[in-house]
């Protein structure tokens, strides 16, 4: 019996994606050879490719003369590096909500000066930090949209421009219709909302390219480069852009709307239950709550061993914290669906009879 995969990432995807990439797998497009076997060069990629691109800008609602869409190599870490790299000059703005952002401030920190503009450290990252107005001395502004490992996730944007925003939406990708054309490069590791781990994707405004740092040296980290090759300058991750096109096709079908209401309803769900047992500790402070990862702890290990017990009795997978935090963590990805979330708090209603 498949498990309900509550896990953060990689993490579960629209069943018709699992079935179709198996198909292909076996035989693509009924050329006779697996996807796993054809070239990157042949045709049947290059319409694979093509379609996902397309379908990246279409489901942010931006048009291929402004922006362009590439599927890279190396995780959203790789883009922690490639971004200082290709734009910071002098002097760039960080927002610290967590791991994440800080990874990619101490990468920017190995080029120039990088200012942390606001940071909710001090409180544990519980929270989304107000940000202040920002002066025109920066390169840009690079925030996280949405914090996996404390489960706090931006809910409006500040006004920047002209300096350019740029965001890693790793882990809240699609999961909500927003207006794209407030960023400037917007970046996500695929394996949380768009395909299987493997492949990264970046949107960048072509007005941003025209500023990439002149003195790049390396040619695998400029993404002047990769738009010219047409992010074809090595053999991109086949496999993974072709189960990621499965889904982008998925969620071009159900719309965006529907996949926030659905996102809503989940999140609404499971908050209202675990705000109703005072022997689960909500970690993310109200103002900042995620719809994707909801965070939490157990009073005691008592009481969390009777959860755990229950949670696998249900074959509930994949709710452990992040190491670092610790803890528990429900996240709630597009293709989970609301009666997956019914049995997790089915069972917190079973455990509580139990406390
Ligand atoms: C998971 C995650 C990352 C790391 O992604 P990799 O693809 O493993 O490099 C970065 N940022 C956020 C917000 C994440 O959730």
């Amino acid at each position: 019996m498949k498990k309900l995969n509550f896990g953060a990432g990689p993490c579960i995807l629209p069943q018709s994606v699992f079935e179709e990439s198996a198909k292909a797998v076996l035989d693509f497009n009924g050329d006779g050879l697996s996807i796993l076997e054809i070239s990157h060069r042949s045709k049947s990629f290059e319409a694979v490719i093509d379609e996902a691109r397309q379908l990246l800008l279409e489901l942010m609602g931006l048009s291929d003369s402004e922006y362009v869409a590439l599927f890279l190599h190396g995780g959203a870490s790789l883009q922690f590096a490639m971004i200082p790299y290709n734009f910071l000059r002098s002097k760039a703005a960080y927002v610290d909500t967590g791991v994440w952002s800080q990874k990619a401030i101490s990468e920017a920190q190995t080029i120039a000066a990088v200012e942390v503009l606001a940071s909710s450290k001090e409180s544990g990252y519980r929270i989304i930090p107000p940000i202040p107005p920002i002066s025109a001395e920066f390169d840009y502004l690079h925030l996280t949209t949405n914090n996996t490992i404390y489960g706090t996730q931006f809910h409006q944007f500040p006004e920047v421009a002209p300096i350019p925003l740029i965001a890693d939406m790793s882990s809240d990708i699609f999961s909500t219709p927003r207006d794209y054309s407030k960023f400037d490069l917007i970046y996500a590791g695929a394996q949380k909302n768009i395909g299987p781990a493997g492949t990264t994707i970046v949107v960048i405004k072509r007005s941003l390219l025209e500023s990439t740092n002149s003195v790049n040296r390396f040619k695998i980290l400029d993404y002047a480069q990769h738009v010219k090759a047409d992010s074809m300058l090595n053999t991109p991750t086949v496999f993974s852009i072709y189960a990621s096109l499965l889904n982008l096709r998925w969620l071009k079908s159900n719309t965006l709307e529907a996949i926030y209401a659905a996102n809503d309803e989940k999140a609404s769900l499971l908050y209202k239950t675990i705000d109703l047992f005072d022997w689960i500790k909500p970690f993310a402070d109200p103002s900042s709550r995620s719809i994707m990862n909801v965070t939490f702890t157990i009073d005691n290990s008592d009481h969390a061993a009777l959860f755990d017990h229950y949670c696998n009795k249900y074959d509930i997978h994949g709710l452990k914290g992040h190491r670092l935090v610790g803890g528990y963590r429900a996240s709630l990805y597009n293709a989970l669906s609301i009666e997956s979330v019914k049995r997790l708090t089915d069972t917190f209603e079973e455990v509580n009879k139990h406390v």
